[in-house]
């Protein structure tokens, strides 16, 4: 156990306090106690989802419940560890590391999901921002054997944002059959989403990337990597794609945006 120095009794946070519409209030909340392997981390940054909106809102019909008033949203946070909880001795992290949190803040670790390497689809799994108080506040519990270490090269701004929509891309590329060298076509490739994803696939998994988007996108899809750029405003998309790629078109296609109209294609 052990803590930096003095806390806070009361700190700022976001809460919902009318889920269901468009609306967040800040409040003092207290300072929580870290459990039973548990850490308590000194939150610096957070991203902003737009599942957080979501949740915000009670538009996410997968959701098993309504958001209760008084939650505090978000889920890619990102703070140094000041305190640790009784039974965290043995654990990877310690006082002062640099950590995140993630969509999943939790999960039990012996259910069939989480047995067979799943924990994404834990059973029991809590979701931070949602029932289990969130990012958008000053500090946040976290279990020490499941929040993520932050490599000391990356700044925390650019680590936030991984948590969740890197993560969510990542996994998306690694699923796909796509490898080295093959071409893959990213729907949306200027957005939240894309952007991460154009950067991920071109230059951390030397996949070759066409991006597609509207045209004001271009720049930036291509400062991230895309090898090709289609305009999808303009003439005929699918076409472009099979000339780029020789006829062969392309061995992946992600679909990062939440147009249906991409998904209809
Ligand atoms: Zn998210
Ligand atoms: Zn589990």
């Amino acid at each position: 156990m052990g803590s930096t120095g003095d806390l806070p009794k009361t700190y700022k946070g976001v809460v919902y306090d009318e889920p269901g519409k468009v609306s967040t209030k800040i409040v003092d909340l207290d300072m929580p106690e870290p459990g039973p392997g548990e850490v308590l981390i000194n939150l610096t940054h957070s991203g902003v989802c737009h599942s957080d909106l979501g949740v915000m809102t009670n538009r996410w019909a997968g959701l098993p419940a309504p958001t209760q008033a008084g939650q505090v949203g978000g889920h890619e946070g990102v703070g140094k560890i000041v305190k640790m909880g009784p039974g965290t001795e043995t654990s990877s992290v310690k006082l002062g590391d640099r950590v995140g949190i993630k969509w999943i803040s939790a999960i039990c670790g012996s259910c069939p999901a989480c047995l067979s390497g799943h924990d994404g689809v834990c059973f029991n799994q809590k979701v931070s921002g949602y029932y289990t108080p969130g990012t958008f506040q000053q500090y946040v519990l976290g279990p020490a054997n499941y929040v993520t270490p932050v490599p000391e090269s990356l700044p925390s701004d650019a680590a936030a944002p991984m948590l969740c929509a890197g993560v969510t891309v990542y996994s998306a590329l690694r699923k796909s059959s796509a490898k080295s060298g093959d071409w893959v076509v990213l729907l949306g490739a200027g957005g939240g989403l894309g952007h991460l994803a154009t950067q991920i696939a071109s230059r951390g998994m030397s996949m070759r990337v066409i991006g597609i988007d509207a045209g004001s996108k271009e720049d930036l899809v291509k400062e991230c990597g895309a090898e090709v750029f289609i305009d999808h405003t303009k003439g005929n998309a699918e076409e472009e794609v099979k000339k780029a790629t020789g006829g062969l078109g392309a061995q992946a296609v992600l679909v990062l945006t939440a147009s249906n109209a991409a998904y209809a294609r």
